[in-house]
């Protein structure tokens, strides 16, 4: 661990690692949410939320590692058990037992409000306190809220698609 990089945090670095251990644990079972949803989803526009899925599932464990690093670099360890992802989880896990898209879409854009609030509650954690984990937050939270975004216009179009059927 960097002495001087340690040095500058101005908060309790030991309760900053177990909140990041926490997003931590968030990130892998986003991660393994979208990962098994993109390969059970069924129904319209089936192709196209599966790219989505995909992708996020890329996201979500390079947010798991981004989280991974700074936890080593303020001299924490990362939660070594996939049991602890459940013992610390702020956002929970969905299983895809409905395959149907719109169901998989609303359980995923529940996670990544979620996912939103987490990291809002980060930044106003770690503003003026530490800079290299604001920073990271902030990454971490501009793609959430584009994961959000990307899938409430998925749900739109397909919710105007059902219409169109129906009408
Ligand atoms: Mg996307
Ligand atoms: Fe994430
Ligand atoms: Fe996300």
């Amino acid at each position: 661990m960097g002495t001087k990089g340690r040095e500058i945090v101005d908060m309790d670095v030991k309760e900053l690692v177990e909140t990041l251990n926490k997003a931590f644990a968030d990130e892998w079972l986003a991660h393994y949410q979208y990962w098994i949803g993109a390969k059970l989803v069924k129904g319209p526009m089936k192709e196209a939320v599966i790219a989505e899925l995909v992708q996020h599932a890329a996201d979500e464990m390079r947010h798991a590692d981004m989280l991974a690093m700074r936890i080593v670099q303020l001299g924490g360890e990362p939660i070594k058990t996939p049991e602890d992802w459940f013992k610390l989880t702020n956002c929970g896990y969905d299983a895809p037992d409905d395959p149907f898209v719109k169901k998989i879409l609303e359980q995923n854009i529940k996670g990544e409000q979620c996912a939103i609030a987490t990291y809002k509650a980060l930044l106003n954690l770690t503003m003026g306190k530490d800079p290299v984990t604001y920073n990271m937050a902030l990454q971490i939270l501009q793609d959430e809220v584009e994961h959000e975004e990307d899938l409430q216009s998925e749900l739109e179009d397909l919710e105007t698609l059902m219409l169109s059927v129906k009408a």
